[in-house]
């Protein structure tokens, strides 16, 4: 892939690493298909597992030369069912089952199984829905006795060992960090990882939990609440004033919410994160197909343009990637559905998006000027000179087919910008150079990648100082010369 191709593509693709992903080759080809964060699934595996594929994706990323954000996503309390002595049974419409918190583990049979989550005889009553294996089994609550919930089965089927359980309409009330995450947090934070995705986020005060536990290990890692409860929907934008970033976690939020209300959710989700200046990816099951196809379904397709048309910054891979057949064919067929929604975008594209509303600080105000006059101009690129990556997260939140470059000497600020829409790092030290040195050192860089020709205008945001963060202040309209 050229410079020029890459950066055709606005919407990034996150991929999830797993047994299918681990031959370095695959790796390599991956990067290469477009990959810009890889995921880390905390669920499965042990810490070692996680430290060798963080380590194997940067090597992966250095030997193409693409760089590759980290997102290590916590495991969260998601509540299972124990073990059947036969590993799995079949339930009947009507059957009588029952969930025990204190039955042994493996004796689970055809009228009862155990469950690890001690409080679930506290958060369930008489009437309540409860969805195994992710809804596919419907049980009714019956009655609550001692550390039995006697239920009935509604809708029966297969059910086999430690399935997910989710009880509809939410309120299980789990906290969201487990003691396990703790751990992994420390884990994330030692490894350096971009992101860390919080599970079953419940509330705002859930993600400043994992933001202090973070800091308390010297993370610098951004926070990204996963929407998947319930609780999450209701605190929306209270999650979204201390969250970095969200995740339309379509998995576990259909099964609480009901499949039916998941494209509004989604649309809704995204418009909110876009507004409160938050990076929002849209995840699971959107090439589910490919899991065993080399070819998505059109169905697949469709939804993942759709995600790209609702705005996302990101749309994700999870067994796609990590545990399929075809995870580099999975990448590519999601770059090539991003690029043709994004060119069907682009005749609405030029329509300024919240331009009005008053700006919170010095960097929006730049970034949003720079959005209005590049909407007029068309510059042939925006070059932003920054530490924190603040100002091309504002201005990415502005609709535009021109190419948003962050030259930044921070090597956290440029792994984490791969996630942002339309926004691609340069890692550029700009600290030593004098003003006219500067502005040359910039063009060269966009002239050699092949991003920028003589003479084309682009616009340029920086601060007094390079180097301070927080500076920027300034917008320039310049036009690329050999010598300025
Ligand atoms: P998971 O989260 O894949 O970790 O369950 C995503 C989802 O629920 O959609
Ligand atoms: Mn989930």
């Amino acid at each position: 892939m050229t410079n020029k191709e890459a950066f055709l593509r606005r919407t990034k693709i996150v991929g999830t690493l797993g047994p299918a992903t681990d031959d370095p080759a695959v790796m390599a080809d991956m990067v290469r298909a477009g990959l810009d964060v890889a995921r880390i699934n905390f669920s499965h595996g042990g810490k070692d597992e996680q430290r060798r594929r963080i380590l194997a994706i940067r090597a992966a990323a250095e030997s193409v030369g693409r760089p590759i954000g980290i997102l290590a996503d916590l495991s969260g309390p998601k509540i299972r069912i124990e073990s059947f002595e036969k590993g799995r049974i079949e339930l009947a419409e009507g059957q009588a089952f029952a969930l025990d918190t204190a039955l042994d583990p493996t004796a689970g049979n055809e009228r009862e199984v155990g469950c690890a989550y001690k409080d679930l005889i506290k958060d369930v009553k008489s009437g309540d829905t409860l969805l195994l294996a992710d809804g596919y089994i419907v049980l009714e609550v019956l009655s609550v006795k001692g550390t039995r919930v006697e239920c009935v089965t509604r809708a029966g089927g297969e059910l086999s060992n430690r399935k997910g359980l989710n009880k509809q309409g939410g309120g299980l009330s789990a906290p969201a960090l487990t003691e396990k995450d703790l751990e992994y947090i420390q884990l994330a934070a030692e490894m350096g990882v971009d992101f860390l995705a919080v599970s079953f986020a419940r509330d705002a005060a859930d993600i400043r939990r994992a933001q202090s536990e973070l800091r308390k290990w010297r993370g610098t890692a951004h926070v990204v609440a996963k929407i998947e409860r319930h609780e999450a929907i209701d605190n929306l934008s209270d999650i979204l004033s201390v969250a970095d970033a969200v995740m339309v976690a379509r998995g576990d939020l259909g099964v609480e919410m009901g499949y039916a209300a998941l494209t509004g959710l989604q649309k809704t989700i995204i418009e909110q994160a876009q507004a409160a200046n938050r990076i929002v990816i849209t995840a699971t099951q959107m090439m589910e197909s490919m899991i065993q196809s080399p070819v998505p379904t059109r169905a697949e397709v469709s939804d993942v343009a759709n995600a790209v048309l609702d705005g996302s910054d990101a749309v994700m891979l999870s067994a796609e990637t990590a545990a399929g057949k075809y995870p580099v064919k999975a990448v590519q067929a999601m770059s090539e559905v991003i690029v043709g929604a994004e060119k069907y975008q682009l005749g609405s594209m030029r329509r300024p998006r919240r331009m009005d509303g008053p700006f919170l600080n010095t960097e929006e105000a730049i970034a949003k000027a720079v959005m209005f006059t590049a909407q007029h101009m068309h510059p042939r690129a925006i070059v932003a000179l920054t530490e924190s990556g603040l100002t091309p997260l504002w201005m990415s939140r502005i609709r535009t087919d021109i190419p948003i470059f962050a030259f930044t000497r921070q090597e956290v600020t440029r792994s984490r910008v791969t996630l942002y829409r339309g926004v691609y790092p340069v890692l550029f030290d700009v600290t030593h150079s004098t003003p006219s040195h500067m502005y040359e050192a910039i063009f060269n860089q966009l002239l050699t990648k092949g991003l920028v020709e003589l003479g084309d205008q682009i616009i340029l945001t920086k601060g007094d100082l390079s180097g301070v963060q927080g500076g920027t202040n300034s917008m320039q309209i310049l036009r690329v010369s050999r010598s300025a």
